[in-house]
């Protein structure tokens, strides 16, 4: 069970003196891009429905100035699900007997940057579980030849804890971002959802190592997990806007039958869309993206990312095969079809919300006229 945002279901209505402080609280955050911890509480414990229109208004209003309408592409290539790592919530991790294993070959790896670069991505996610095979001599032959084959791209890694002197040679060797969401902020919630070989601190200092190395960096969490709480969530925001991560993704917990959290409620689209918004409003620089978990709970769950503040989407350009196995939730979209391979597709998709496809490396917007002329 959950018991965030209460008051987002079941077709709960303000009083109008609720209602106001609510509003006027987006409005400080609009303005200030920071909130106490009591005014962030007294929004999760009352927003309705009925309020959420003004704040994803003020989201989407919130990221125009540095990034305006645009949508920035990341082609997301899932690259292992062997995992060593117990994460309770995750389907690949290392106890799941029910789920083949694969890992992509260094050839296999460049082909899908091959496709992905044909089809116009200049960013290329590697995805996976914490796989040893992924030694760092692999890794730097990987991310050395996909810079050299495809100039002018960024490598984003997201294959979780390392040592310092691990990201710094993956770092050298061109990889310029790094995806590692924190998962959650809150100390208990974190060591509920893992196992107690995994550390909360450790999973922090690998954050605050990637950024002094100069990596982009990703943080971020999920909502509705067993157990999590508004004071948890505040956490999160509090902890986000101290790390000032340059990218923070955030989905929806989707429970996964196969896993020890079996029979919990997931996360739902509201949830996760306030949070997002918040988000927003709380870094409006940061780089947000309409994730595929968003996508899962709803249909256009991503598109109403975008209204809601995200501006970046991660087609899974992965060989056809592999997607449907990297099965970290159930029901994972685009692993039976393959619609965001279409980009005309995807692309009707953002427009049809008001946005346009960005096909540029898309930085961070603080960095970029630095990372042009260093690299
Ligand atoms: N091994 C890498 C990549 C993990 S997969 C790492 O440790 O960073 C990427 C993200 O998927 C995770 O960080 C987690 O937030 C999310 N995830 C995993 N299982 C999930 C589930 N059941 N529901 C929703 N999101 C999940």
């Amino acid at each position: 069970m959950n018991s965030i945002l209460p008051k987002l279901k079941n077709g709960f209505k303000n009083n109008e003196m609720i209602k106001e402080s609510i509003l006027k609280l987006i409005d400080k955050l609009s303005l200030n891009n920071h909130l106490l911890k009591d005014e962030y509480l007294m929004i999760f414990d009352n927003i309705t429905f009925e309020e959420t229109t003004y704040l994803y208004q003020k989201a989407y209003e919130a990221k125009i100035p540095y990034y305006q309408n645009r949508v920035f592409l990341r082609a997301l290539i899932e690259i292992s699900n062997y995992c060593k790592m117990g994460c309770k919530y995750c389907g690949i991790n290392s106890s799941s007997n029910s789920i083949k294993r694969y890992r992509l070959s260094v050839d296999e790896i460049l082909e899908c940057c091959r496709l992905g670069f044909s089809l116009g991505y200049k960013t290329f996610v590697l995805q996976g579980g914490e796989d040893s095979f992924y030694t760092d001599d692999v890794l730097i032959e990987i991310i050395s030849k996909i810079k050299l084959e495809n100039p002018n791209t960024r490598v984003t890694l997201s294959i979780g804890e390392r040592s310092k002197e691990s990201y710094q040679k993956l770092y050298t060797a061109g990889a310029d971002r790094y995806l590692l969401r924190h998962e959650t902020a809150s100390k208990r919630l974190y060591n509920y959802l893992h196992p107690n070989y995994m550390s909360f601190e450790n999973r922090r200092e690998c954050l605050e190592n990637l950024k002094e190395i100069g990596f982009q960096v990703g943080a971020g969490f999920m909502v509705g997990t067993p157990t999590q709480t508004n004071d948890d969530l505040v956490e999160d925001l509090l902890y986000l806007k101290k790390l000032n991560p340059h990218m923070i993704g955030i989905g929806p917990y989707l429970c996964h039958e196969d896993t020890e959290l079996r029979g919990n409620i997931s996360g739902t689209l509201d949830q996760t869309l306030v949070m997002v918004a918040l988000t927003r409003l709380t870094l409006p620089k940061v780089l947000l993206p309409a994730t595929t978990a968003l996508g899962t709970v709803d249909m256009t769950g991503r598109e109403k990312g975008l209204k809601a503040g995200a501006n970046v989407i991660m087609p899974n350009i992965s060989p056809s095969e592999n997607k449907k196995l990297y099965e970290i939730y159930q029901n994972k979209i685009c692993t039976v079809d393959s619609s965001d391979l279409d980009k005309d597709n995807l692309e009707s998709k953002v427009n049809s919300v008001g946005h346009v496809i960005d096909l540029g490396v898309g930085d961070y917007v603080d960095i970029e006229r630095m990372v042009e002329s260093d690299r």
